[in-house]
């Protein structure tokens, strides 16, 4: 049957670039094919996008599944084969040959004790700024003096132990208690209003109806600000002491943190949500924290 409309699916060689085979481990030039998908009308292709990528591997010949996100490019085969699998490493996978060049420097300092233990540190820490900073650092750790390993290693020991304490009391931030006060208090500015003797115009109505949300709204924030005030000089701060963590670490890590996601199931949900007001609940109390204190780290 002659179909002038339909599907239409095609594999396509878009190039080479250097990888590491996860069959055979080498760093070598591998082949990118890509499946292409979309329709066609009398066999000419149209709306048709890349719906799948894999990669052959130019040493052992085998084929893995790769992501295009990976390659800053993907060079044509007569220029891939010109250069030398380091040249095609640095232009088409940079973040390899990073990974690559760490992993041989964490190799050589390997027998380095104090390297591998703020290392160990270092990998313990959330993406950030803070942990992006300290890999830097513990990436020159050879051009350190000894002052500066000494920093890096107490602030990687601290900024660890801060972001363990984090984990386990973050699940203790009260949390939504407040939201039933906001919801009563809403409802009894509608009561109050349906119940007054008064005949009421559209507008003012109307001003009812949301003045009731909105100072249910207000107050909620207020009792939500006062518990976590509360929670924080109670139970944080003794809490912390005697994890004996510095506060000054533990404000660096909370304005580290990402916005918080209402989707999110993140264990440092809570913290993340109310940091502002921890902070500056901390910047209240005697722990050696004033309302800059991340920025006072470096
Ligand atoms: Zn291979």
């Amino acid at each position: 049957m002659f179909f002038v409309w339909g599907p239409h699916s095609s594999v396509s060689d878009l190039g080479v670039v250097a990888d590491l085979c996860p069959q055979c481990a080498a760093v070598t030039p591998c082949r990118v094919f890509g499946k292409v998908e979309g329709a066609h009308i009398f066999f000419i292709p149209v709306a048709s996008g890349i719906t799948e990528l894999a990669a052959v591997c130019g040493h052992c010949q085998k084929r893995f599944r790769c992501d295009i996100n990976r390659y800053k490019t993907i060079l044509p085969e007569f220029e891939a084969f010109s250069l030398s699998v380091e040249e095609l490493l640095d232009r088409t996978n940079p973040t390899l040959k990073a990974k690559i060049e760490w992993s041989t420097k964490c190799e050589e300092l390997g027998s380095d004790p104090r390297f591998t233990e703020t290392l160990r540190s270092v990998e313990e820490l959330r993406s950030g700024s803070l942990k992006t900073r300290l890999s830097k650092d513990l990436r020159a750790w050879n051009q350190l003096d000894e002052g500066q390993r000494l920093n890096l290693i107490g602030e990687a020991s601290e900024l660890t132990r801060a972001i363990k304490f984090a984990t386990s009391i973050s699940p203790q931030v009260p949390e939504n208690a407040g939201c039933a006060i906001g919801i009563l208090i809403c409802l009894a500015i509608w009561g109050v209003a349906f119940f007054v003797p008064v005949s009421w115009d559209n507008g003012s109505l109307m001003g009812v109806a949301l003045a009731g949300p909105l100072i249910g709204a207000v107050v909620y924030q207020f009792d939500v600000s006062r518990r976590v005030r509360l929670w924080t000089a109670e139970t944080l701060v003794p809490e912390g002491r005697k994890a004996g963590i510095n506060f000054r670490h533990f404000v660096a890590l909370l304005d580290d943190l990402p916005p918080p996601n209402s989707r999110s199931t993140e264990v440092l949900k809570p913290l993340q949500e109310h940091a502002q007001i921890i902070r500056e609940e901390l910047s209240t109390l005697d722990v050696g924290v004033d309302r800059h204190a991340s920025e006072a780290l470096r």
